[in-house]
């Protein structure tokens, strides 16, 4: 999380360098500000790298885990959902700040890891996972072979975040298929 975090500050400090006359809404700085911020404007100079590329808005948030391409057993860590609600709630933490002038508070906030609500956010994300059919475990290394059926045809998976009415997991565009 420290890195995300980290990596936000810098693409927001960037940005904000760029206009320091301007204030900003939350909403305005999630479109503007890219995850990716920092690390474009070093190669090619942040407001030069393609819109597709920039912006918080347009980018999936998405739990990593293990999925057995043979029977669909799934799996995740909690800090797979730690690295989800990295990839979410710093950036919106920040850009709210922003817009309420109280980015050093936050900045404190951020690197001490005290986050309002962190652990009902935390819990709830656990209940969607499981809810979702995706076993949450305590395991920091590879899913092999598969607890449920012994097969070693095992991948990292990835579900994509889905916010309507309620939270959900859908599989991402970005995994191998199933072989069966
Ligand atoms: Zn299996």
């Amino acid at each position: 999380m420290g890195e995300y975090s980290i990596e936000w500050l810098k693409s927001l400090c960037h940005f904000l360098a760029q206009q320091p006359q301007d204030t900003f809404d939350a909403s305005m700085l999630a479109n503007r500000i890219g995850r990716h911020d920092s690390a474009l404007a070093a190669f090619v100079g942040g407001e030069n790298a393609p819109s597709s590329m920039r912006g918080y808005a347009t980018d999936d948030r998405k739990l990593h885990g293990w999925r057995c391409l043979q029977c669909g057993h799934s799996e995740a860590s909690s800090r797979d959902i730690e690295n989800l609600i990295a990839q979410d709630v710093v950036p919106k933490l920040i850009f709210q700040s922003c817009q309420r002038c109280t980015l050093d508070k936050l900045v404190d906030q951020s690197l001490a890891f005290d986050i309002p609500d962190l652990d009902t956010m935390r819990q709830s994300l656990a209940t969607e996972v499981t809810g979702c059919g995706i076993a949450l475990v305590d395991r920091d290394g590879w899913m092999r072979p598969c607890p449920n059926c012994g097969n070693n045809d095992t991948a990292v998976y990835r579900w994509r975040l889905v916010v309507s009415d309620e939270l959900g997991f859908e599989p991402a565009d970005d995994n191998l298929p199933m072989h069966r």
